[in-house]
């Protein structure tokens, strides 16, 4: 039987994420409403724009059940917005969606010159061969609490992926390149929880 990995499809590049979730032998299912959320065995939130996809949780109630079943050990995987939404703190102005993971973000941190850029990320998880990771109005992770495990960091040392327990964020866009091994370990902590 395949994963049925969930997909929040209220905004943002969700189509790719599906696509990338199908390629790496897992069943993609598109979430909206609440009652989809039933029967997945993990969840992707995709990037976006953060304010709008804050909006539609609370339009269609799906953030409430989002939050109670990420309490029960449902794992979520948040890229760039999706990343903004689990934070426990967002910086300037405070304030948190879901609020499920104990990490400071910092919205924008690349500033307006730099609204998008690749580098070839060195991630240990992943194997030798580094990640070309797409930022794209990129968040950061400005702090981490003590049950985050960094997973990725930029060249000057910031960092850019981590996890907690079954919560997992990055700033960068997986579901752009083709590279699968973002999701694959997604989906072997989804075994593994
Ligand atoms: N800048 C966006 C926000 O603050 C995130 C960008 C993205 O998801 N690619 O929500």
């Amino acid at each position: 039987m395949k994963m049925r990995i969930g997909v929040l499809a209220l905004q943002g590049s969700f189509a790719e994420h599906m696509e990338s979730l199908h390629a790496a032998g897992a069943k993609p299912v598109p979430v909206k409403y609440p009652e989809q959320l039933d029967g997945i065995d993990a969840l992707i939130i995709p990037g976006g724009e953060s304010t709008t996809i804050r909006k539609l949780l609370n339009r269609y109630n799906v953030g409430i059940k989002i939050i109670d079943l990420a309490n029960k050990g449902l794992p979520v995987y948040g890229t760039c917005a999706g990343m903004i939404a689990l934070a426990k703190h967002i910086e300037y102005p405070e304030y948190a969606i879901l609020g499920l993971m104990d990490i400071t973000v910092q919205r924008n941190a690349f500033g307006r010159q730099l609204e998008s850029f690749e580098e070839n990320l060195d991630i240990p998880l992943l194997g030798k061969k580094s990640f070309r990771a797409v930022f794209i109005r990129a968040p950061l992770i400005k702090d981490t609490g003590k049950k985050v495990d960094v997973i990725a960091r930029l060249k000057d040392g910031r960092i850019v992926a981590a996890e907690q327990d079954n919560l997992m964020v990055s700033s960068f866009h997986p579901e752009l390149t083709g590279d699968l091994r973002m999701h694959q370990y997604f989906l072997t902590k989804v075994k593994n929880t």
